[in-house]
């Protein structure tokens, strides 16, 4: 198990026990896409991403979320952008720089 083999795993009492991005006890063992904490029994994978620009590290994918590499990068590029709006936001707290994040619709 690890994003060099992206071979999908099953979450074991360890896994979910252990620290994941420096976070103890587990509470960092969740989904990269839909935010689901991992437990004991799920299926669980590892994607190379950090060879992408824009995409972030690794992300961990639950077995709903699972899909192509391609498809999981673009939603990792997706999500990172709205990471530095909302960054950006926090420091600034000028509403304006959160407005490219409303859909528009017809
Ligand atoms: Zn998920």
């Amino acid at each position: 198990m690890s994003f060099v083999d992206r071979k999908p795993w099953v979450v074991t009492q360890e896994d979910v026990k252990k620290s994941w991005n420096s976070v103890p006890n587990g509470k960092a063992f969740k989904c990269s896409l839909c935010n689901h904490r991992f437990i004991v029994g799920d299926t669980a994978r590892w994607e190379c991403t950090n060879d992408v620009p824009g995409a972030g590290g690794n992300p961990l994918i639950c077995f709903d979320c699972d899909r192509p590499k391609e498809e999981i990068v673009q939603k990792m590029i997706e999500l990172n952008k709205i990471v530095r709006v909302v960054e950006k936001f926090n420091k600034t707290r000028h509403l304006g720089d959160l407005s490219c994040l409303i859909i528009k619709e017809k």
